[in-house]
């Protein structure tokens, strides 16, 4: 359907049936993560809505202060989620901050951040990270992350690029038992950089469940930062490099699926691309696939469910649970807030370094309150946040990527080692 377009005096083009979808009636503000630590209209989906349809009628100017509140929201999307009257919020923020990106000033701490993410896979990149990751071994020794310090006041805590940095590309990994099908894994930027293991217990699960398991060459990121960020001529780079791959090999194989373990990632495939195969969250095969498990660890867990797992792949997240439940040893406990963004979302946490913290502090109050010892999550961004809110905030909790916590449970000492080894070239 063809849609309507203003054509605003103030350098701010919107579909204005979006805005206009919006009656006011404020449930959004219910689930909005900044608007429940500032209390503040402006902090909220439903003024940032309002501002927006200002600017297109000409009643407000597009000034930098304006600009601030949009680029105040994570774009988790709980609003859109919850809204009755069906407002593509997304796509609304998505234009706005394209709009501000172009006829006001282009975000160029956004933009130096994001640019590099595009030649994710590039040989001289790689080489970068493997001397990263020796300077880093030098200076910091075995510790896991680095406190890195931002103009904006902003610390975060990253981890360490790994020496295996990139090196499941262009790999072809064979299950050790019978073949129950061939997927695509797509690891993304910060589990191909820093959050090695992870990426590998996924291959290494998913052999042990029957399956072949393509990591695949050529690929960037998913573009997925570069489109919520407004920048949309690099998502579309992006997309087109990547659709390039995936289209390759779904005639070569036989495709049953791209499996991810980065919701954000899963949400813009899903969304954006238009791609020959289904999208998975590893946690929709787990749930479906994997066995009963005794650990014999009596532990009280608890999850956050990554936003963009329901708002974005529109995922149930009690499939989280029944994943985490598959260990009959432990106990899952839940707070008030497990379905509530963490505060990270990307360049979002080193813009708006306070807000960003008071969400995180919240969130990790109710972790606390809800007596869990360790956190289950599946998104790297939510991993590095959560892993500073326990340094910041919560020093007694732990955090854990659903498939390490899996891999520890089901696989040996030996498979892990063994199903590394046994892959083909692509
Ligand atoms: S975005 Fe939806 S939930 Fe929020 S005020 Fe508008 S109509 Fe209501
Ligand atoms: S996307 Fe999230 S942070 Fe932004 S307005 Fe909606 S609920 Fe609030």
């Amino acid at each position: 359907m063809e849609r309507e377009q203003n054509t605003p005096r103030r350098g701010i083009t919107i579909d204005t049936k979006i805005l206009n979808a919006c009656v006011q009636c404020g449930l959004c503000k219910t689930v909005c993560p900044t608007y429940n630590v500032e209390y503040d209209e402006a902090y909220s989906p439903r003024g940032r809505i309002l501002l927006a349809k200002s600017v297109v009628e000409g009643k407000l100017e597009l000034t930098p202060e304006v600009a601030k509140r949009w680029d105040e929201c994570t774009l988790c999307r709980n609003c859109e989620n919850i809204c009755p009257n069906g407002v593509e919020y997304k796509e609304l923020l998505v234009h706005v901050r394209e709009r501000v990106n172009e006829d006001l000033k282009k975000d160029w701490l956004k933009y130096l951040g994001l640019k590099p993410l595009t030649f994710q896979g590039n040989k001289l990149q790689k080489l970068a990270l493997k001397a990263g990751a020796v300077i880093s071994k030098l200076f910091i020794g075995n510790r896991d992350t680095i406190p890195v310090v931002f103009p904006t006041g902003a610390v975060k805590y990253f981890p360490k690029p790994k020496l295996n940095a990139q090196s499941l590309r262009g790999k072809k990994f064979l299950p050790n038992t019978e073949r129950r099908g061939t997927f695509i894994f797509f690891p993304g930027c910060m589990y191909e950089n820093f959050y090695t293991q992870t990426a590998e217990n996924v291959v290494r699960i998913l052999q042990k469940l029957g399956y072949e398991v393509i990591v695949p060459d050529g690929v960037s990121c998913c573009g997925g930062p570069h489109y919520y960020s407004g920048f949309l001529d690099m998502f579309e780079q992006l997309r087109e490099k990547n659709t390039e791959v995936f289209q390759k090999l779904a005639e070569k194989y036989e495709i049953d699926g791209l499996v991810v373990v980065c919701p954000t990632g899963g949400g813009t495939f899903k969304e954006d691309y238009d791609l020959p195969f289904p999208v998975y969250e590893l946690v929709e095969i787990l749930d479906r696939e994997l066995p009963e498990l005794r650990s014999g660890i009596k532990e009280k867990i608890t999850i956050h469910y990554p936003c963009h797992a329901y708002t974005a792949m529109k995922l149930d997240v009690s499939v989280f649970d029944r994943v985490a439940k598959k260990d009959k040893d432990a106990e899952l406990v839940k707070g008030e807030l497990n379905k509530s963004c963490c505060g990270f979302a990307g360049m979002f946490s080193v813009k708006n370094p306070t807000l960003s913290q008071k969400i995180l502090s919240r969130k990790m109050e109710d972790f606390k309150n809800s007596g869990a010892q360790k956190i289950l999550t599946s998104c790297p961004g939510c991993v590095l946040q959560l892993n500073e809110g326990t340094i910041r905030y919560a020093k007694d909790l732990e955090v854990e990527h659903i498939a390490d916590f899996v891999a520890k449970r089901f696989l040996s000492e030996e498979e892990r080692k063994v199903l590394s080894q046994l892959w083909e070239e692509v």
